[in-house]
């Protein structure tokens, strides 16, 4: 058996490890960009980090003692996928700068065509294509005519000088966070345009020093252990919360988080300002030990007047104020309704998946999409983006995958795909769940679909665990 797999990054690097250790030597990893990284090659903002404890944002089969700081700076966990990639002999198996323009099922295969005019064929496709990719340019008045340097935060331009300069930051996001975090000590005047304050949950980031580092490589079992309760403490504090929000869990985190507002910001105008009017964690919660400091300094500023225009020389608000400014960062989110997108995808017998998808992106238990056989999504629609560590997810969908390939191997059919019947009871029991989480309670994010629904897997870890498994075949439409 043949297959391709789009992306080269977390996931797909992933999936290259799975398939080879399931003993598939016949895969190709497609890959838009220049190098491994996905999120972490594109995302070179000042303040980069991930969120997650490193020593759980690793593959569970490469931990990494070696990790800076508990939560490592977005250079060192790109560097990390890199090294792994390398040492699995992945590298070999990625085509880089190959952008996938259509993929057709055709003849009981995938046919695949390229930008650059390649063209390949395969029995299996795994979408490894990644959530937030796509970056979301506001419709603002003027944003063209600014005449500093303004770019989105996933396309830095590090060609625009910020240090002693005048930057400006339109969101509030964790993006914008951290970026306000790493700007504040550099810039002359730092202006954060906020248009809805953020909950923010105290988090410290100590580096490890070198005898924590040894320490964790001469005792793997016990650096396993510490990484194993790390798991278990966020999906019972946080994972099987979010998902009830009536939950002691939702309420001792909104406390902590209300605590942390009233501790650390001293000024009560500007803490009213930060001050959200929703629960906490309905938007993405923020984890940060040092944003409300660097807000605080005397040359930042958050601008809580709405957006009238941008002008040559900077942001007019709406109390008819001009900021002046070198450098505009939009740090204003992603297209997440996209995933395999812009890509055509034709499935079985022409359907196209821009008809499917054309109200939202769906997909039964986040993987499959009946008539689009043997094709499977990683991080896609509907799934635990929000709640667990995305190389979790991906792992356990791959092994997930693979078992469903292993029908089509072991010559049960030569066509799976999710049954519609079981996408339509998944999507409904999928809503009525999402309607008690802590994101449907009532503020604006990128979690929510075109109706205003959580997208993300609305139950708990262990449910997802258990679907995970071991696929339900009877969900499943195996033909041919
Ligand atoms: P985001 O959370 O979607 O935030 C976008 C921000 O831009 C919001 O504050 C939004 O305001 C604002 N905005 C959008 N359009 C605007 C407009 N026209 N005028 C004014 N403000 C506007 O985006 P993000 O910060 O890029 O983060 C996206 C996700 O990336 C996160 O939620 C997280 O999952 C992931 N991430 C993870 C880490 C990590 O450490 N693991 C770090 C960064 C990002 P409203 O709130 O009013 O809509």
């Amino acid at each position: 058996m043949r297959f391709v797999v789009i992306g080269a990054g977390m996931a797909g690097v992933l999936s290259g490890i799975r398939l080879r250790q399931a003993g598939y030597e016949d895969w190709t990893i497609y890959e838009k960009g220049d190098s491994v990284g996905g999120t972490w090659r594109e995302n070179t903002y000042p303040g980069l980090s991930c969120d997650v404890p490193s020593h759980i944002y690793s593959y569970a089969f490469e931990p990494n003692p070696d990790w800076s700081h508990r939560f490592a700076p977005g250079a060192e966990i790109r560097a990390y996928f890199e090294g792994v990639a390398r040492k699995y002999g992945v590298l070999p198996q990625i085509r880089f700068k190959e952008e996938v323009e259509r993929l057709e099922f055709r003849g009981g295969r995938w046919q695949i065509a390229f930008k650059s005019g390649r063209r390949d064929e395969a029995d299996v496709v795994i979408a490894a294509t990644g959530v937030l990719h796509h970056p979301m340019i506001p419709d603002i008045e003027g944003l063209e005519s600014f005449a500093g340097a303004c770019f989105p935060r996933a396309r830095w331009d590090h060609s625009a000088a910020v240090d002693g300069k005048r930057v400006g930051v339109i969101g509030t996001g964790s993006t914008a966070i951290q970026i306000t975090s790493a700007l504040v000590p550099r810039v002359r005047k730092f202006s954060l345009f906020q248009r809805t304050p953020q909950w923010i949950a105290p988090q410290e980031n100590a580096a490890f020093t070198e005898a924590e580092k040894a320490g964790f490589r001469g005792d793997r079992a016990g650096f396993r252990k510490m990484a194993d309760e790390l798991t278990r403490n966020f999906h019972e504090t946080f994972s099987n919360g979010v998902v009830d929000a009536k939950s002691e869990q939702m309420k001792n985190l909104e406390a902590i988080c209300r605590a942390n507002l009233e501790s650390s910001v001293a000024d009560p105008v500007l803490r009213e300002k930060l001050r959200p009017n929703y629960r906490a964690a309905c938007k993405r919660l923020i984890m940060s030990g040092d944003f409300y400091p660097a807000i605080q300094q005397p040359n930042a500023e958050l601008v809580t007047d709405a957006i009238e225009r941008i002008e040559p020389r900077g942001v007019r608000t709406k109390d008819g104020r001009l900021h002046e400014l070198d450098v505009l960062v939009l740090a204003t989110g992603f297209r997440v309704d996209q995933f395999l997108r812009p890509m055509r995808v034709l499935g079985r017998d022409g359907v196209d998946l821009e008809d499917v998808w054309k109200h939202r992106p769906d997909a039964y238990l986040s993987i499959s999409i009946p008539n689009f056989p043997n094709l499977f999504m990683l991080n896609g629609p509907n799934g635990p983006v929000g709640n667990f560590s995305l190389i979790t997810i991906a792992d356990m969908q791959l092994h997930y995958v693979l078992q469903l390939v292993e029908e089509l191997r072991a010559g049960r059919g030569r066509e799976i795909s999710a049954s519609e019947s079981a996408m339509a009871r998944f999507s409904e029991e999928f809503d009525r769940a999402a309607r008690n989480t802590i994101w449907a309670t009532g503020c604006k994010s990128w979690y929510l679909d075109s109706r205003g629904v959580p997208a993300v897997w609305p139950f708990t870890y262990q449910r997802f665990t258990e679907e995970m498994a071991k696929p339900d075949l009877a969900a499943y439409d195996l033909r041919g």
